[in-house]
């Protein structure tokens, strides 16, 4: 039996095509990228949708991490960015290039993409996709079923391993098509075709940014943007502060060595993680927020504990006692 490897998104599409190549025999392994930049902070442990799919496809998945690769490449992309802060195109060209290299790690004999030529404005118009295996070194490796008719015949078809004539000639943005087939297939398992790449979110430009801005950063310093309000103390230090429940778990679960957590002692508040200089006036100035956004923020003052780890439940290191910041003392080292 033929095996190839596919690129499983989790989306629709990736597990359409595999449908599309199971139907011609071919026994298929998924690889899943995860990274920091995900919205679903869970996701990069458990494969999210990804691992769902290969369920319902009754394939088994590969999870591959690609946070470093993204960092390095959010620095400096020799294709530049998308709409926001996305450097899609030199992503892709990093995920093809390792998926070549897990083909031949299982002894595959080519990969598996959903892409649909003219699907998405950046990384998908045709003359990008040539582009892109030609730069990942994938020339003739890469078989996108969904829109396979209308692309050059790929080694596996040539090498008769594939019918190009089982393959489709879906282009474009539309949906009907995938949707009509997701039926046909029955298939259930697939979010709506939105993504989960946080550097597609224009909302969330403002925090990468100014993280570039101040560097060394680390995937850590990108991991902790996903919760809380943030605040620029110095150029080395950040702090962050929960604005509900959630976020106060996420914080906790984001904190790295060397943090330092505030957390009020003797009334309800959010948690807050300070990075960087620890100094005693930032750690004032984080202690003030914090009071700020408790519930002592109308009190002359509030009994502030330091926490050396996430366990806000143990006693505290230390207690600061401090006047709650006013409501716009601190706007301006705000960064959302
Ligand atoms: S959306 Fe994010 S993960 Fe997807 S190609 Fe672009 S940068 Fe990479």
């Amino acid at each position: 039996m033929t095996k190839a490897m596919a690129l499983l998104s989790g989306g629709l599409d990736s597990s359409l095509a595999i449908k599309l190549m199971q139907q011609q025999g071919i026994e298929v392994i998924g690889l899943h990228f995860v990274s920091v930049f995900l919205k679903d902070a869970e996701h990069a442990a458990t494969g999210g949708n990804a691992t769902l799919a290969a369920k319902e496809l009754g394939i088994e998945v590969h999870l591959r991490d690609s946070s470093e690769t993204m960092l390095a490449l959010l620095k400096n992309p020799p294709h530049g960015f998308g709409k926001n802060l996305n450097p899609c195109i030199d992503c892709r060209i990093a995920m093809l290039r390792r998926a070549a290299e897990f083909m031949r790690e299982i002894g595959a004999k080519f990969i598996i993409s959903g892409e649909v030529v003219g699907q998405r404005p950046m990384s998908q118009r045709r003359h990008a996709i040539d582009m892109i295996d030609r730069k990942a070194d994938v020339v003739g490796l890469v078989v996108r079923p969904l829109c396979g008719k209308i692309l050059p015949p790929t080694n596996a078809e040539r090498a008769g391993l594939i019918d190009r004539e089982k393959m489709l000639a879906i282009s474009g943005r539309g949906r009907k098509e995938q949707l009509a087939l997701a039926q046909e297939f029955g298939l259930t398992e697939f979010p709506n075709p939105a993504g989960g790449c946080l550097l597609t979110e224009n909302t969330f430009v403002v925090k990468i940014q100014d993280v570039l801005d101040h560097p060394p950063f680390t995937t850590a310093d990108m991991a902790l943007l996903k919760a809380g309000r943030h605040f620029r103390l110095d150029a080395h230090t950040k702090a962050a502060v929960g604005r509900n429940e959630k976020d106060n778990e996420h914080l906790v679960s984001f904190i790295a060595p060397g943090d330092t957590i505030l957390c009020a002692v003797d009334l309800a508040g959010p948690v807050m993680v300070v990075r960087g200089d620890t100094g005693e006036r930032n750690l004032e100035t984080a202690a003030r927020i914090t009071a700020r956004y408790s519930q002592g923020r109308d009190k002359e003052t509030v009994r502030i504990g330091l926490y050396a780890t996430g366990d806000i439940e143990a006693e505290p290191i230390k207690i600061f006692t401090v006047r709650p910041a006013g409501p716009d003392e601190f706007r301006g080292q705000l960064i959302l």
